[in-house]
């Protein structure tokens, strides 16, 4: 076991200043944010969206503030032995030592008794200096029962009680301590439904401590005035639920059996994703696609869409942020000025992604002994380990590839990834790969999986690899943000179709689009056809080859970032439209073109 580290913050003021709350309109709520490369207070894609969303908030100036837990043992390290076996560790981090204290203790009633949480701030600074400030929940405090204080620990971690529990501090104790701070936010954002019980403090707000079996239409809807609600996975499991015992145990008779009387359970189950619908006036999907999936699972509520992205300057490698910066300097305040870059040769661009290949390749030889070659076509794929994300799509016909890599002058595919320490069988996919790559690699073809995927090497890869690989099993992938950050960075995607990609495909231009096939073996064929009649062609050459990492920043890296994102949150999301009730732009859509 580890001790808990200090990390470093960059990027905080770490100084007590008490800035001004009231005038923070909109309250994020989400229980991961990935705020520093140091700090082990997130999984993966959810709470770097989380983060990439400050990060802009703050860059331009937005009136925001945010709340989640502070998980001081973090999600976990990946370790992998030689098959590829996954084992995990603590990240143990002692916030006390790093971040300055919200110096509030709050405390909520749950599980039968009062449960103390105090807060740490962490602030994320734009470049403007505008600062976002970001409370942090802590159940580690003096006067707890010893098994709340751990209630704060582990990020996805413990069993479903453990997680409803983390839950009700995130919703119920995240209010407490914002009216504790005098915070009087208009909005309030759930990043996923992990927060949605914020609406049932809300309503107790509403009213002034009665029952809430006191509760009216009109007190449902004063709250519902104020949430906006955000879901992010067509994937069943993703959707939290909990059985009404345990709801009765950790929320209590009043609120538990308000839940119910209010239409929030769903097949019998307390459901975090209806009761976050249920109170909310606005809720969207993450991508164009992803809206409409998750139409059609909540057909009952309107849901619209908001497509993600990523904050451009923390996902831009170092040399492409120097190029800008002296091209295109208005490109941090405002990333529409990206499309700019097309005032710069393409050849420059291809210099100045090389830098991010060689140092990929430099850290890959200093993790795994390795040596790759710079001037080999170089495949990524890194994700959450999940079944659906297929991660060995690319070994479906191994002679295949190894053929295709031979004839196109060599080929390498770095792997990472990690699995939730309880999926049995994303653990099974990182062993398979592992195998495959045992198998196949020869002097043509180096496969290379790094552990720990995190942060650092997400960066890493996405700056310094030539072509990123997408090979989800659709329409499971909601969005996906990786494929972001590579073409930020000039590096096209081979992709199917579904999330992002669906918008930010144009084929040869932007990159590849496996066809859609009946089975796994269809649309591994068109990921060899693609791989070995275009990409491997371009690549050999070297002009068009800058030309498409060129249009990659300039048509994608334009628009798939979170300063536009944000900038749609404002305009569909948290701005309350003039009357409620006024026609929205889907109805008119839905009227007959002739009348
Ligand atoms: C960007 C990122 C993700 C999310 O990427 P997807 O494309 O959604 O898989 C996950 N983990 C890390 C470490 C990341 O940097």
């Amino acid at each position: 076991m580890s001790l808990p580290q200090t990390p470093v913050i960059p990027n905080s003021a770490n100084q007590n200043s008490d800035f001004d709350l009231t005038a923070r309109t909109i309250a994020y709520f989400s229980m991961e944010i990935a705020l520093a490369p140091s700090l082990p207070t997130y999984s993966g894609g959810l709470g770097m969206l989380a983060g990439d969303t400050l990060r802009s908030a703050a860059d331009t100036a937005a009136p925001i503030l945010a709340v989640s837990l502070v998980h001081r043992r973090g999600y976990f390290r990946q370790h992998l032995d030689t098959i590829g076996q996954q084992t995990e560790t603590d990240v143990p981090w002692a916030p006390e030592a790093t971040l300055p204290s919200a110096n509030r203790i709050v405390s909520i009633q749950m599980q039968g008794r009062e449960v103390l949480l105090r807060a740490w701030r962490f602030e994320v600074v734009g470049v403007t200096g505008h600062v976002v400030p970001v409370f942090l929940l802590d159940s580690d405090v003096e006067g707890n029962d010893s098994w709340d204080r751990h209630l704060t620990d582990h990020l996805y971690g413990g069993d479903t009680y453990y997680r409803l529990c983390q839950e009700a501090i995130l919703g119920l104790g995240g209010i407490a301590l914002l009216q504790s701070l005098g915070a009087t936010p208009e909005v309030f954002h759930m990043n996923e439904g992990h927060a949605a019980l914020l609406t049932i403090a809300l309503l107790e707000t509403q009213l002034h401590g009665a029952p809430l079996r006191n509760a009216t239409e009109a007190d449902i809807e004063a709250v519902r005035h104020q949430c906006v609600f955000t879901t992010h996975t067509p994937v069943p499991a993703g959707h939290d639920q909990f059985g009404l015992d345990q709801m009765y145990q950790v929320l209590g008779h009043d609120r538990a059996s308000a839940i119910d009387r209010i239409g929030c359970l769903h097949n019998g189950l307390m459901n975090m994703t209806y009761i976050a619908l249920k109170f909310s006036r606005y809720v969207n999907g993450v991508a164009m696609q992803h809206g409409i999936v998750s139409q059609q699972m909540f057909p009952e509520y309107p849901i619209h869409a908001i497509t993600n992205g990523v904050h451009a300057a923390t996902w831009l490698s170092e040399s492409f942020q120097q190029l800008l910066d002296a091209q295109i300097p208005a490109w941090r305040t405002d990333n529409q000025y990206l499309r700019s870059v097309y005032g710069i040769s393409p050849a420059n661009v291809a210099a100045t992604h090389r830098k991010g290949k060689l140092r990929l390749m430099a850290e890959v030889a200093s993790r795994t002994g390795q040596t790759f070659d710079p001037n080999v076509l170089t495949l990524g794929f890194a994700r959450r380990v999940a079944t659906y994300k297929r991660a060995s799509l690319l070994f479906t016909d191994p002679a295949r590839l190894v053929a295709i890599a031979e004839k196109i002058g060599g080929l390498q595919i770095l792997f990472a990834g990690k699995a939730h320490p309880a999926d049995t069988a994303g653990k099974g996919l990182i062993r398979e790969v592992f195998a495959s790559a045992a198998l196949l690699n020869s002097s043509a073809l180096k496969i290379v999986y790094l552990e720990n995927y995190d942060w650092e090497l997400g960066a890493l890869l996405t700056q310094g690899v030539d072509v990123w690989v997408n090979t989800p099993r659709r329409p499971y992938e909601a969005s996906g943000t990786s494929g972001m950050k590579a073409a930020l960075n000039g590096v096209p995607s081979l992709s199917i179709l579904d999330g992002w990609w669906i918008e930010g495909c144009a084929e040869n231009t932007t990159g590849w689009a496996i066809e859609d096939g009946e089975s796994e073996e269809i649309e591994a064929a068109s990921l060899y056809q693609k791989l070995e009649y275009a990409i491997a062609p371009l690549y050999a050459n070297t002009t068009a080859w800058a030309a498409m990492q060129r249009h990659c920043i300039a048509m994608n890296g334009t628009f798939f970032n979170t300063h536009r994102m944000l900038a749609q949150y404002f305009q569909n999301s948290y701005q309350v439209p003039p009357t409620l009730t006024s026609v929205t732009a889907e109805s008119i859509q839905h009227e007959p073109a002739l009348a």
